[in-house]
């Protein structure tokens, strides 16, 4: 059995928002943005956990959480059982980042334009002090880059970054992540700045580096379809809760919520027969200020119920470690 890595429990992170006089007069409640509201999975070592949502559905919140980035303000999250925002405080704070790590969106954000590739792999090994020599720098810095699929990796180290291709500038980014021999990773929609042509192959290198080096991996994607390629978990998100958790398969091949249904049906099918009708979900994700009363996803869903707008969904298990929160599962 692996050994889990991450835990999350009841994570919430909520903005409050500055009332100004006027607010302040009235005496009303302090309003937040509520950005995650009760979420709660676990990674073990060598698993893909793919949490799928829409923009602004607090899918990075949660990951700059499990990172220690952002501060929680209810639950737990804990990394091989230590409360990861103590670390992230206190004297193990460098070992912290050393063991998760972290690759963004934009590989054309994520490097400095004026170091070269050496220099932008070697930095995180000069700041953890993990390689005492100059030579065994190199050779670390090296091998990052041969991992990452930058061959032959010579050829790269002295180059800038926009010398490089956008595929080229995310395995640079992935090579200062490996590099560190993390334990945790967290690959923040690693793939959606790049050409279509690329994203498969960069997918197929964080499946390799996952069973090699058996790191655990939150994506986090809007696509479902990346999802279904790389992950074996999927949680999908909606305005800060999870409402469908469980094995990819299952929840891809039998999806319970109508909100990951109309995601589902947006997917294009290369077999005609099998092509799906598009569920077009209307209006907009209402504010995370003001909260939609009973299920969240009520204004926008196609099979609500009049109950719906009064009481919160509950999980209920519909396969095994398959739940989902709907009202019409109970
Ligand atoms: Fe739709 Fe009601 Fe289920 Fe929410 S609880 S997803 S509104 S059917």
């Amino acid at each position: 059995m692996s050994k889990t890595v991450l835990e999350v429990e009841n994570l919430r992170k909520l903005y409050p928002i500055p009332r100004g006089l006027f607010g302040v007069l009235r005496r009303d409640s302090q309003q937040c943005v509520h950005a995650v509201d009760g979420v709660s999975f676990s990674l073990k070592r060598g698993e893909i956990l793919a949490l799928v949502g829409e923009s602004g559905s607090g899918k990075t919140t949660t990951g700059l959480c499990t990172l220690g980035l952002v501060e929680p303000t209810e639950g737990e999250i804990r990394l091989e059982g230590q409360a990861v925002f103590e670390l992230a405080q206190g004297s193990q704070c460098k070992e912290l980042r050393r063991k998760a790590q972290m690759i963004f969106q934009d590989p054309y954000e994520s490097l400095n334009p004026r170091q070269t590739v050496y220099q932008a792999v070697v930095e995180p090994l000069k700041v953890h002090r993990l390689a005492a020599e100059r030579s065994e720098r190199r050779e670390k810095v090296t091998a990052a880059l041969d991992d990452a699929g930058l061959k032959p990796p010579a050829d790269y180290l002295q180059r800038y970054p926009q010398e490089l291709s956008g595929g080229q500038r995310q395995r640079v980014v992935i090579a200062s992540a490996v590099v560190m021999n993390p334990l945790y990773l967290v690959a923040d929609e690693p793939v959606s700045m790049l050409d279509v042509s690329i994203r498969a192959e960069i997918l197929n290198l964080l499946l390799r580096l996952r069973d090699e080096h058996q790191i655990a991996v939150l994506y986090i994607t809007h696509d479902l379809a990346s999802a279904a390629y790389i992950a074996e978990q999927v949680a999908v998100m909606y305005l800060g809760i999870i409402v469908e958790k469980g094995p990819a398969r299952q929840v891809l091949s039998n999806p319970q919520h109508p909100y990951t249904k109309s995601l589902m049906s947006v997917i294009p099918s290369p077999n005609p027969q099998r092509r799906k009708k598009r569920i077009v979900l209307k209006g907009e994700t209402p504010n995370p200020i003001d909260l939609p009363s009973g299920c969240r996803f009520h204004p926008r869903c196609p099979e609500a119920l009049p109950s719906c707008s009064q009481v919160v969904p509950q999980y209920q298990s519909v396969g095994e470690d398959h739940q989902a929160a709907c009202l019409l599962l109970e």
